[in-house]
């Protein structure tokens, strides 16, 4: 009987091993593994044995059933595989290029100093605010104490949509409209986004940029409350180092106003280009909330007292990365974008 298995063993090989095609494997499969199989038959004569007999024939026709399954299985990969080779040398499409790599997208440069600044403030305790962009002559300028006839027009080259709707020139109108929508409550916000100005450009001035308007709202708000805000600012964006100065101002919206500078990171007080000599970087412009501003937004300007402050965002970027073109932030140069 063993002589019968190792016949049943071979020939199961030999077919095993002249096939071509994955197809043929099922048919074998059923010959000589399946229940109905040759091996099963065989075993089935078991019981004609002696009990001496029985476990020897027994045994060897187990290990004659596993060798076949792994001779079965590994023919079955090589046969899969050779047919993935020959479909690879026929085709004129190579499947085992690589793909082609999407570009992963990232944040522009403005938005990521966007971002950082709007960090920094809610750090502070500050709510973001949002905007409109189109804004009524009314918000943008009368508002905040700068009625038609007032020469401070000048300060921005408007675009006019028509008599009465402008581009937002500034963020300040914001200041309005969270006063409108908080009072009768304290405010502490930032207003960010884009403003808009009828400008020619050059390397240091585009029509459109972004801004972060700051306004604080509440009882007992003063000067000192504004300078600290800004020096924290400072030191959060630009490292613990950084002097802060402040200088005398106008703003329509604000009285007293001041301009905040820092002292240069670039020259370190050496004097450098970009500080045109002076040691100092402008940071931005600022003051306390004028009463008149005050009194449009709701607030009695005897009870309430409040700060604002408008703080580029282009600017610290270019700082930030040594960029003396402000045109590059909206040329669309994927070149420039992607360094950062
Ligand atoms: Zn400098």
């Amino acid at each position: 009987m063993l002589d019968q298995l190792n016949t049943l063993k071979e020939k199961a090989l030999r077919e095993l091993n002249a096939f071509t095609e994955v197809m043929q494997l099922a048919e074998w499969h059923k010959q000589y593994l399946s229940k109905k199989g040759e091996l099963t038959q065989f075993l089935k004569q078991l019981g004609q044995l002696s009990a001496e007999e029985r476990p020897i024939v027994g045994q060897a026709a187990n290990e004659v059933k596993q060798s076949l399954k792994e001779f079965f299985d590994a023919r079955q990969q090589s046969l899969q595989e050779e047919k993935l080779n020959q479909a690879l040398a026929d085709d004129e499409i190579d499947v085992s290029l690589p793909g082609r790599l999407y570009q992963r997208g990232r944040l522009h440069i403005s938005t990521q100093m966007l971002r950082k600044i709007n960090e920094i403030f809610s750090q502070m305790g500050f709510q973001i605010y949002d905007a409109p962009e189109v804004e009524s002559d009314e918000y943008n300028f009368q508002l905040l104490n700068i009625p038609a006839y007032h020469p401070a027009r000048d300060m921005w080259d408007t675009f006019w949509i028509n008599d009465q709707v402008v581009l937002r020139t500034h963020t300040s109108p914001g200041q309005i409209r969270a006063m409108k929508e908080y009072h009768p409550n304290p405010i502490r916000v930032i207003l960010p986004g884009k403003v808009y100005r009828y400008e020619q450009i050059t390397p240091r001035s585009e029509h459109q940029f972004y801004q972060v308007e700051g306004l604080t709202v509440g009882h007992n708000i003063k000067m000192t409350d504004l300078i600290g805000v800004m020096t924290e600012f400072a030191h959060k964006l630009y490292g613990p180092a950084r002097k802060i100065r402040i200088r005398g101002s106008y703003f329509p919206f604000t009285e007293p106003s001041i301009e905040i500078d820092m002292d240069c990171i670039l020259c370190s007080g050496k004097g450098c280009r970009v500080c045109k000599y002076t040691n100092w970087l402008e940071v931005g412009g600022a003051g306390m909330v004028h009463p008149v501003v005050l009194r449009n937004g709701g607030y009695d300007p005897k009870e309430w007292s409040g700060f604002a402050f408008g703080l580029g965002v282009e600017r610290p970027a270019m700082l930030k990365h040594g960029i003396n073109d402000i045109r590059s932030f909206y040329g669309n140069d994927l070149d420039f974008i992607q360094q950062f």
